[in-house]
């Protein structure tokens, strides 16, 4: 298992809790419908990795995204997180409608900056960007619904353990990973960087 790291210190997840269509622009640029109810998905800790690979068997896509720590069933801490996708394979199993694991929990399909403390989820704001490029801009205040809400509907039926993770879902932007590309995210509260992160894809 590998970790992630809050503020220095080595931390292991037992789990990421992802959600799906969280932001509306996105929701639609992969023509799926705006859901009512949050997305809720799953990885393992087994798919934290710490190597930004543009290809697993297939091409993978980038889904910079909003994270958090949980602590005590509070958001202690946030990053910028990579959801790595497999989205041929993902298309496959939903047209299917079987389950993602195979395009969305793999090894090495979530990626993480550094946490850092935040204060609630009032007003954090993503850039994510691949050689001075804008790719992917986020805002809490653009989510359907809040960290918060998530939270509370992920607890109505998953117990989470101190140092579990809330991805929050991606921003319109989503596009295949470049081999040789510098990808760089920023994470911001109120205008202050918070924690910053750059991979280069292999
Ligand atoms: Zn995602």
């Amino acid at each position: 298992m590998k970790p992630v790291f809050l503020a220095g210190k080595a931390i292991y997840p037992s789990k990421i809790v992802c959600i799906g269509r969280n932001y509306v622009a996105h929701a639609e640029e992969l023509g799926n419908e705006v859901p009512t109810e949050p997305v809720v998905f799953i990885k393992p800790a087994s798919a934290i990795g710490n190597v930004l690979h543009s290809e697993l068997g297939e091409p993978l896509h980038y889904e910079a995204e909003i994270a958090f720590m949980v602590a005590s069933g509070k958001l202690v801490a946030a990053t910028l997180g990579l959801d790595l996708t497999r989205r041929e394979t993902q298309n496959r199993l939903k047209n299917k409608g079987l389950p993602w694991e195979r395009a969305k929990a793999f090894d090495g399909s979530a990626l993480f900056g550094e946490f850092v403390p935040c204060h609630g989820s009032e007003d954090l704001a993503l850039t994510f960007s691949c050689d001075g490029k804008l790719l992917q801009q986020g805002h809490t205040g653009l989510m359907l619904f809040s960290p918060e809400q998530l939270l509370a509907e992920v607890q109505t039926f998953l117990s989470l353990d101190d140092g579990d993770i809330l991805m929050t879902g991606t921003p319109a932007g989503v596009g295949a990973l470049i081999s040789g590309g510098h990808y760089h995210g920023e994470l911001f509260q109120k205008g202050n960087l918070l924690t910053r992160v750059s991979w280069q894809a292999r």
